[in-house]
């Protein structure tokens, strides 16, 4: 997938090739859990939905 920003703080992170829609990144410069979506064919990413993905940290 190469690079998609973070909608939060900007910065770039790298996507692996095998991504899924749906999966969960954390954003390394400011933390917010990322989840990849699809829109229009072309992948981005959005704030992943709090709560129902709490893995404790
Ligand atoms: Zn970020």
């Amino acid at each position: 997938l190469g690079k998609l920003d973070c909608p939060i703080c900007g910065a770039a992170l790298e996507i692996p090739e095998d991504a899924l829609i749906g999966e969960i990144f954390s954003c390394d410069e400011c933390g917010t859990s990322l989840e990849i979506k699809e829109d229009s064919g072309k992948k981005l990413l959005a704030e992943a939905a709090h709560g129902s993905e709490d893995w404790g940290e």
